[in-house]
């Protein structure tokens, strides 16, 4: 029998198709309130003195919520976007409503769980609780063959294991009604309003990203679609100019307008009805690394922050502000490092290429404490997700899941591989 009311507190599950979270309130409850809540913390600096969330990935977050509202509008419910401290913002409105569970989103990263663990402690007070369902991996937690504890150091372990050994479980239907209490209509605030200053779109920019889950859908359809790109998917994903040559899922993925499983079953339709091939299966591997840092991050937790990683190595440490400001701005004077890092200011996105050759550059030529790297990382990036951002730096800077320890990228050897003629440096000079 269906209980009362409850609140979904949406986080980075900013959609209405494959929502667990979503699914699950709707099938124990009578009435669901949708809430988000802008957190403070957004907006505030890190320990390594970069914001948490630049302008860009603000003006995409903002859009996805009004994308999500629209969507909630038309089956029946209000989006309830709050500003301020989320513990607060949402006992609020148990104690207003009288909901009986908050229905959220399993988190990896522990900032994220302490403010859960937060939030439990203030419900129970309550008389409430809160329901934290996983809805962002390809792979469900509950059906890989290891527990958290066991989760393999080696990606190729957890792979193999993984796709032998559990299947991927179907997408959950996008709910068609909503029953909710009588709420007003609330207004999202503009990136003005809190407090970014407004950024001009380069046209130099790969895609122009727009946040939302219909966005996310039409990308999907577009890329999974009659051009065939998923076909040569292998063959180009290392590419550095153009919306073409990778599938720019990332930052809708981020923000969770789009689960992997929704791609994963994209990839399988397109295999059965124009082809399957290397490329095909090759965007699902690169799902699965996206999965592991998830997996990685959830066991080893704070480690995954520390200098030293989960291997606790001795890397180092130096914070040399002008080396660091000239990685920032492009002025290194290595032409593809820069032309990589001038890209990543001025749009938000880099290549999965570039991005390796610019994090192994700050790491093992400029000897940097590879952390500040992935700050300014995590306030630049329009796909910013924790697990990714800093389980693929951890990786590049040698104290990471990687058995073959420090990673290096001859940049020159790179540029005349990936830069032959040199056209990407060219767009991106000074
Ligand atoms: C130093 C560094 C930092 C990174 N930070 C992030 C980040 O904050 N957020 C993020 O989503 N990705 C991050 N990546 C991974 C990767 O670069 C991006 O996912 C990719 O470039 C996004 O473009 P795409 O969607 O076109 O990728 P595609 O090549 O089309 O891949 C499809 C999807 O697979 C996943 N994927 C691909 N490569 C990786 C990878 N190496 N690790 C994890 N998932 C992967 C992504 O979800 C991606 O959207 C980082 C990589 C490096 C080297």
């Amino acid at each position: 029998m269906k209980k009362g009311v409850a609140i979904v507190w949406f986080t980075h599950d900013l959609r209405l198709s494959d929502n667990a979270v979503l699914s699950a309130a709707i099938e124990r409850h009578e009435q669901i309130i949708p809430v988000y809540c802008l957190n403070p913390q957004f907006h505030q600096s890190t320990q390594f003195g970069f914001k948490r969330t630049g302008s860009r990935r603000m003006q995409f977050m903002l859009e996805s919520l009004a994308d999500l509202k629209s969507s909630l509008t038309a089956i029946g419910a209000h989006l309830q976007v709050e500003l301020g401290d989320p513990v607060e913002c949402l006992v609020k409105w148990v104690k207003a409503t009288g909901a009986s569970c908050i229905y959220t989103k399993k988190e990896v990263g522990f900032e994220e769980i302490e403010l859960q663990q937060r939030l439990m402690k203030e419900l129970w007070k309550c008389n409430a609780e809160l329901t934290a369902i996983s809805t962002s991996t390809l792979f469900h937690p509950e059906d890989l063959p290891f527990g958290v504890r066991d989760v393999p150091d080696i990606f190729t372990d957890f792979r193999k294991r993984a796709e032998r050994e559990t299947s991927i479980r179907k997408t959950l239907a996008k709910p068609d009604q909503l029953t909710t209490p009588s709420l007003p209509e609330c207004v999202i605030p503009t990136t003005e309003q809190l407090g970014y200053e407004p950024l001009a779109t380069d046209p130099r920019s790969v895609l122009a990203f727009h946040g939302g889950e219909s966005e996310a859908l039409q990308r999907l359809a577009y890329y999974c679609g009659d051009r065939k790109l998923l076909s040569s998917y292998k063959e180009t994903r290392n590419g550095l100019i153009g919306g073409d040559y990778s599938s720019k899922f990332s930052p809708w993925l981020a923000q969770g307008c789009v689960s992997p499983r929704s791609i994963y079953e994209a990839v399988k339709h397109y295999e059965q009805t124009v082809e399957s091939n290397e490329s095909t299966y090759w965007l699902i591997f690169e799902l699965i690394w996206r999965d592991y840092f998830r997996y990685a991050m959830k066991k080893h937790k704070q480690k995954f922050f520390r200098l030293g990683g989960i291997q606790g190595k001795r890397v180092p440490s130096d914070r040399n502000l002008e080396l660091i400001n000239c990685w920032i701005e492009g002025r290194t004077g290595v032409d593809f490092v820069d032309a990589n890092m001038r890209e990543l200011r001025a749009t938000g996105f880099m290549s999965n290429r570039g991005r390796q050759i610019v994090a192994s550059y700050f790491c093992n030529d400029l000897k940097q404490d590879w952390r500040v790297g992935a700050a300014y990382f995590e306030e630049q990036l329009l796909d910013y997700d924790v697990a990714s951002n800093w389980g693929n730096w951890a990786y590049l800077a040698g104290v990471g899941n990687d058995p073959r320890g420090n990673r290096y990228f001859d940049i020159d050897k790179q540029a005349r591989q990936y830069d032959g003629a040199g056209e990407y440096r060219k767009l991106w000079g000074r």
